[in-house]
């Protein structure tokens, strides 16, 4: 006799369990229910239609009902909930929006219903502009709404898959975006070593990050909704989504005495079958086996939720297969990086208290040599017995296949020798002779053989410093370029020379750029004698732990922001073409003003509306050829950063227009006003506050352009700890922290005259210099530090105050061109 099997839901796991089914049973009764009004749908792909990559909506619906009816003769019946199991009866209770309220009987029931986004009750949690994304409709809501007119801003309350992905596709969308998450870090399943890379790419592709803070309420305004933050902050915004994670959807089974888990899971064994006879359950609904610990979880992801459903299928047609378990490999694009994982990382073996070994190596993509080598960095986790537990890999190139080859070799129960004997696909442009997977298991057998011993950067954090000696083998340059606070520098081919200098009491930390030199260092220190640990991952690993997202200027979209003539709603397209140029102009790893000279030297060399394309690394270079096309009346066709390289594509416009243009007529109407602050002085600092205030006040535009001894009245008063060289920490020490510590020009009395003038400006009720910068800034000022002096004088942008721009030589004069007032302090 056929088998009557309901299936409820019909995406991910429902459809899956649906298809295989009839494949594998002919006559089965196959019912599936879907409540809302969509089947199949490609939930994962939800984000990139909102961003337009996926321009479609059809593209969306894998299945329709009709398709799902011709191809594999299933019933699908949408708009229909189920709203009840009666496991004794075996009856499902439905409520259609067609039929009403009806019971349906089964022989077998597989459940599907996935889960639900979590919208705690915070106040003002209601607002019609928070949305949650999990089917159809809430993308086609989302969608409309990023659509209308006058919606510039969004803010991501959660840092997960979904949110992540929301925040670069609405970034994609031309959209000031703000990616709010409560955990110190985003991106749970990664470590934080690991993931801070990919905050920075969020940073660097405009996305302000907001770590370690909670929403406590949102309050909808007229036009916008208010979000205040735990700590205080306050958010204003068009559109908030909100993807702090979900919950299983099993709310109808409460009744159906099928065993649920603590946060609401069906509990099920390895043939994906529940405590109720003959009814199945698959998905993010269900709790899985973690693969590598053996512990109960819940891992909400489409491939496992495929699989389960083939599962319950076969033992539903009498095929004994069985699912054992989930290892949790994703991935996320996140602008041009690429962020993969498998197994367990070291927050949750720590947890478990299961004790593993770490190595992190920085490996190209491909063959070096070979154009287009990008590197990644790559994190191994293995245990004593050299088993691999889990993997993460960042970067722009060939994650995906190294992390998907370690996952198969978890699956398979492998090991790191395993890694070392993988014979992998090579050719110079997709890989290396040792692909950096077996390089992986090369490093991790090095380590359980004890041939070098090794500590994290995060162990590093919590080391005791007084019996150690932090040894720096990378080269004189690498060194003075950054190094870690109180590391000495031997460079790893003058160490054997040099050994004697090392105190052989003290344990040495030492390391290189990226652990491989490291190696080699302590190899040579192990061998004479020296008690050695090399720092995992080398000063790339390190420096990345101190990495703050900072604020961002919205200027540094790497996307053109596009406005639509017609509607004046600004699109963030970038424009295409340009493919075709006539020269193209390499600048990487020139400083301001060189590229833009270079520049002009190869356009130069151009005919009107000839194209030169431009690659650039001084990241002052996005905004300084902005300014000086405009001024130059060379055309921008293009410009983006990918990877921290920034590309221009310039058509070549005509000098005789550029001449028309500058008529006087012309600088008449010109209005706003520059002032270069040239000197740290108290007075001229006050002065010059002074003006940009008065001209703010007349509504006139001011930018101030702070270069050379000027960069310390921006300074921040605290002691910010960035990495700097010798000549830059002597700098650093020399040169006035801030505006409260300048002198004056005259009369400075040893600091006397100073506190004169500050004590008459407060009798006086006249605003202090901090008071004045402040409140030019409020008004509109903008502030602008010279890039290029910032690099000669070694100061970092986290040790100038909050708001300031960093634009070169290019920005100011760009700004200086639209000004009829041009001071130079
Ligand atoms: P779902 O696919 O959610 O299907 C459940 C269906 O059941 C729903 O349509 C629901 O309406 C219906 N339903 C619920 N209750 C009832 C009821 N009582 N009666 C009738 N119908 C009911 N995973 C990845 O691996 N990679 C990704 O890149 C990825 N991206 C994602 C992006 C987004 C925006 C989202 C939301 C998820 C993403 N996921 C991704 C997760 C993945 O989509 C899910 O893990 C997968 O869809 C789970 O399948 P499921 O069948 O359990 O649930």
């Amino acid at each position: 006799m056929s088998k009557k099997v309901l299936i409820v839901g019909g995406v991910a796991g429902g459809a899956s369990a649906a298809a295989r089914l009839r494949r594998l049973d002919e006559s089965a009764e196959i019912i599936m229910f879907e409540r809302d009004e969509y089947i199949s749908f490609a939930n994962c792909g939800l984000p990139y239609y909102i961003g337009e990559t996926i321009k479609e909506r059809e593209k969306l619906l894998v299945q329709t009902p009709e398709s799902m009816k011709s191809r594999f003769n299933i019933d699908v019946r949408i708009n229909s909930e189920v709203i009840a199991v009666d496991t004794n009866r075996k009856v499902a209770v439905v409520r259609s929006k067609a039929r009403g309220e009806y019971e349906e009987q089964y022989d077998c029931l597989v459940l599907s219903p996935g889960a639900r986004a979590i919208k705690p009750n915070i106040e003002g949690i209601n607002s019609k502009r928070i949305f949650t994304l999990r089917n159809i409709p809430d993308t086609d809501q989302i969608k409309a709404y990023v659509d209308k007119k006058g919606i510039n801003s969004a803010v991501v309350i959660g840092g997960g898959f979904v949110g992540v992905e929301m925040a670069e596709n609405l970034k994609d969308r031309g959209l000031e975006v703000t990616l709010v998450e409560a955990a110190p870090h985003i991106m749970a399943p990664f470590d934080t070593d690991m993931v801070a890379l990919v905050e920075k790419e969020l940073s660097d592709n405009g996305v302000e990050v907001i770590l370690n803070d909670g929403v406590k309420a949102f309050k909808d305004n007229e036009n916008s909704v208010e979000i205040t933050l735990n700590s205080g902050t306050k958010l204003s915004t068009d559109l908030v989504i909100l993807a702090i994670g979900v919950f299983p959807d099993t709310g109808f089974l409460k009744d159906s005495g099928i065993t649920l888990g603590a946060k609401g899971h069906i509990l099920v064994n390895e043939r994906m079958g529940t405590s109720a006879e003959n009814v199945f359950a698959v998905g993010d609904a269900i709790e899985v086996v973690d693969f590598v610990n053996k512990q109960n979880t819940a891992v909400p992801l489409a491939g496992p939720a495929n699989k389960q459903g083939r599962i319950a299928a076969d033992n539903i047609a009498g095929i004994s297969t069985s699912y054992k378990g989930t290892q949790g490999t994703s991935i996320l694009k996140v602008f041009g990086l690429t962020a993969a994982c498998t197994g367990n990382n070291e927050r949750t073996l720590k947890r478990l208290n299961l004790p593993y070994k770490v190595i992190t190596i920085h490996p190209s993509s491909h063959a070096s040599y070979y154009p287009g080598a990008l590197i990644m960095t790559l994190k191994l986790i293995f245990n004593e017995e050299g088993k691999v537990l889990g993997a993460q890999g960042i970067g722009y190139d060939g994650v995906d296949k190294r992390i998907d080859v370690i996952a198969t070799v978890i699956r398979l129960g492998g090991t790191v020798t395993d890694l070392t004997e993988l014979e992998l696909c090579y050719a110079p442009p997709f890989s290396s002779a040792k692909d950096p997977v077996n390089m992986a298991g090369y490093v991790a057998e090095n380590v359980l053989a004890g041939k070098v011993e090794v500590i994290t950067a995060e162990q590093l954090q919590a080391y005791d410093q007084g019996n150690t000696l932090l040894l720096d083998v990378r080269t004189v340059d690498e060194f003075n370029n950054g190094h870690l606070e109180g590391a000495v520098n031997i460079p790893v081919d003058s160490l054997r020379e040099r050994i004697d200098e090392l105190d052989k009491s003290k344990e040495i930390l030492e390391y290189c750029q990226i652990g491989l030199r490291g190696y080699v260092a302590s190899r040579i220190l192990t061998q004479n004698g020296y008690k050695v640990k090399n720092i995992d991952g080398g000063y790339k690993c390190a420096s990345m732990l101190n990495f703050k997202p900072t604020k961002v200027d919205n200027l540094d979209n790497p996307k053109r922001l596009m406005i639509d003539s017609d509607t004046q709603v600004v699109k963030g397209e970038v424009q295409k073409g340009a493919d075709n140029y006539d020269k193209s102009l390499d600048v990487c790893g020139l400083c301001c003003p060189g590229p833009l000279i270079q520049v002009k030297v190869s356009l130069d060399q151009l005919n009107d509306g000839q194209i030169l394309k431009v690659t650039a690394s001084d990241p002052g270079f996005y905004e300084d050829i902005r300014a000086w096309c405009s001024k130059t009346n060379n055309e921008l066709v293009e410009i983006g950063r990918t990877k921290g390289i920034i590309q221009a594509v310039i058509k070549k416009g005509n000098k005789l227009k550029v001449l028309n243009h500058s008529c006087s007529s012309d600088i008449l109407q010109k209005d706003n006003k520059t002032l270069v602050v040239f000197s740290g002085d108290l007075d001229k600092a006050l002065a010059s506050f002074i003006i940009a205030n008065g001209a703010a006040a007349m509504g006139k535009k001011v930018t101030m352009f702070f270069t050379f001894w000027g960069l310390n009245i921006l300074r921040k008063p605290e002691k910010i700890s960035v990495k700097k060289n010798l000549i830059e920490s002597m700098f650093a020490f020399m040169m006035p922290r801030g505006s409260d510590k300048l002198k004056l020009s005259k009369m400075n009395m040893m600091g006397m005259g100073g506190k004169m003038i500050k004590m008459i400006m407060k009798n006086k009720n006249i605003s202090s210099l901090e008071e004045l910068i402040k409140s030019a800034m409020e008004s509109g000022v903008e502030v602008v530090a010279c890039s290029m002096t910032m690099d000669l004088m070694g100061l970092k942008q986290e040790e100038l105050i909050d708001g300031i721009k960093i634009g070169g030589v290019g920005y100011y004069l760009g700004e200086a061109e639209e000004s009829n007032v041009n001071l130079f302090i």
